[in-house]
């Protein structure tokens, strides 16, 4: 089986777009039925092309990993830890413009660094992600916004698969600098095709990471608004806000917010929606399950959120950043002196205790789903060799990591079901046994640590 193949043939996929690059003409970049991104070969690669595919596919298990990134374009100066990779330093901030805040979704810092680098005329430009009008790429796309006030329509976390593949073309033949935004394998995936294509290295000046728990499939939006405004309403949805801040209450507790054709906007606490626990990894494309990449290793800088004592009870939102790049840490300084933006200068500890859950399901729980791929003797992708130097297979989780697989599995097409019966009922009686396991399992975990601690403390 070529590479092409076993990548997509077995689901895992994340739909960036790079093997459209490599032949346009061969590969079709669509959605499938259960909202997430499949290429199609129109006829089969040549030798130079499955060359090409391989060193540009992410998850090919030919491409660069992050460490060899790492090596290459950070100086040996900077912190490193196994855990962020390289680094220089560690924010925890926000805007202080509170309307400013309150149109992102969390600190406002990634839309404050790109508005800075378009008006100190760093770039021409920001590839990032806006709201599409309803069509069958779901309700997001990757766009260039080239203006300040474009910027405002940029905003936000959109949890939603998007793909780059489609606008390849307008970034070769855009005139200027761009700063890219994307998940950290988008980020990777971006430079893995920069290499192949010196218009496109010349072109991307700034590499911008979002931290990233799994991305979500398009069927991840219907099945929120199906809780919203019902499932047979589906169609007439045209917007969809995952995160909108209520200014009485912890950030934690925002709304989810769906604009219907008719004008309607309904919206509901993302907490009082069953299932949004993203530990269950309900509609998560498989690729996810085979990145390690918290951290955004190979960005310039990476946000997220810093869900930590006393930051996470401010309703309009702070960001945890961690910067790998002097020109970005000017423009923070300078913007802390002016008293646009806020923050303090936090450790790895922090980020830590902000993402620990994330990094534990994708460290030591991709030693799990390794070894339980070998022993069905099935491909995966392979992952970086740091991944088991670092790290131990930790055998009281593994089980719940195993668990979280089937469950993702079995999201997709259970929601495909319901959405044919017109009846979320099909998707809760599919999924509600795997779902009662995971909390059973989860729940003995924590018995264990619990019993751990309390021997370790001598009570
Ligand atoms: C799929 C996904 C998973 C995430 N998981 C985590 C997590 O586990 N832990 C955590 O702390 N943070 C996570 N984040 C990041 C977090 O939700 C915020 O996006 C981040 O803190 C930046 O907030 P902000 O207020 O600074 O951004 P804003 O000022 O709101 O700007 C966000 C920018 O990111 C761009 N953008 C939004 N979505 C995408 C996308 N899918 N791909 C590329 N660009 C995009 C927007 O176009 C905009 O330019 C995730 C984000 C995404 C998209
Ligand atoms: S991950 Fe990217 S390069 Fe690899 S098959 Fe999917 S779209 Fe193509
Ligand atoms: S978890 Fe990894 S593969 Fe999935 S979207 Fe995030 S960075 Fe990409």
């Amino acid at each position: 089986m070529d590479e092409f193949s076993k990548v997509v043939g077995e689901g895992f996929c994340i739909g960036c777009g790079n093997c459209k690059a490599v032949s346009p003409m061969k590969v079709d970049i669509k959605l499938n039925e259960m909202g997430l991104y499949k290429p199609k070969l129109n006829s089969s690669f040549n030798r130079k092309e499955n060359e090409s595919f391989i060193k540009v596919c992410p998850f090919s298990g030919g491409s660069k990993s992050e460490d060899e990134y790492s090596d290459e374009l950070y100086n040996e100066n900077l912190h490193y830890s196994n855990l962020l990779g390289r680094y220089n330093k560690v924010l925890v901030g926000g805007v202080s413009n509170k309307q400013k805040r309150i149109a992102s979704s969390s600190g406002g810092l990634t839309t404050y660094l790109v508005e800075k680098l378009l008006a100190n005329g760093m770039v021409d430009g920001v590839i990032n992600v806006s709201p599409s009008t309803r069509n069958s790429d779901g309700f997001f796309e990757y766009t260039i916004t080239d203006s300040l006030s474009g910027l405002n329509n940029t905003k936000k976390s959109r949890y939603h698969v998007v793909t780059y593949s489609n606008i390849i073309d307008v970034i070769m033949s855009f005139n200027g600098r761009l700063a890219f935004i994307g998940v950290p394998c988008f980020i990777k995936s971006i430079r893995l095709l920069s290499e192949e294509n010196t218009i496109l290295k010349e072109k991307i000046k700034y590499h911008i990471a979002l931290f990233c728990g799994h991305q979500k499939s398009v069927a991840y939006s219907e099945y929120l608004a199906s809780q919203i405004c019902g499932i047979n309403n589906i169609e007439k949805i045209d917007s969809i806000d995952f995160r909108v801040k209520d200014l009485d209450a912890n950030a934690d507790q925002y709304l989810i917010e769906v604009g219907l054709n008719n004008g309607e906007r309904l919206s509901k606490r993302a907490k009082e929606i069953r299932w949004t626990d993203w530990g269950l990894g309900l509609f998560k494309p498989k690729a996810c399950d085979y990145c390690d990449d918290v951290a955004g290793e190979v960005a310039d800088v990476i946000f997220g959120d810093a869900w930590i004592k006393p930051y996470a009870s401010d309703p309009l939102g702070t960001n945890i950043v961690i910067t790998r790049n002097t020109e970005i840490e000017n423009i923070f300084e300078t913007g802390l002196l002016s008293g646009e933006i806020k923050f303090d200068e936090k450790g790895e500890a922090e980020v830590l205790q902000a993402q620990g859950g994330n990094f534990r399901h994708r460290k030591e729980g991709l030693l799990s789903r390794v070894e339980h791929k070998e022993k069905e003797n099935m491909w995966y992708p392979k992952p970086r060799k740091s991944l088991y130097s670092n790290f131990k297979l930790n055998k009281s989780r593994h089980q719940l990591y195993l668990k979280r697989e089937i469950i993702t599995d079995a999201s997709h097409s259970a929601f495909v079901a319901a959405k044919l019966a017109g009846d979320i009922s099909v998707f809760y009686s599919r999924m509600d046994e795997h779902v009662n396991d995971y909390y059973k399992l989860n729940r003995s975990f924590k018995k264990e640590v619990k019993s751990f601690i309390k021997k370790m403390i001598g009570k």
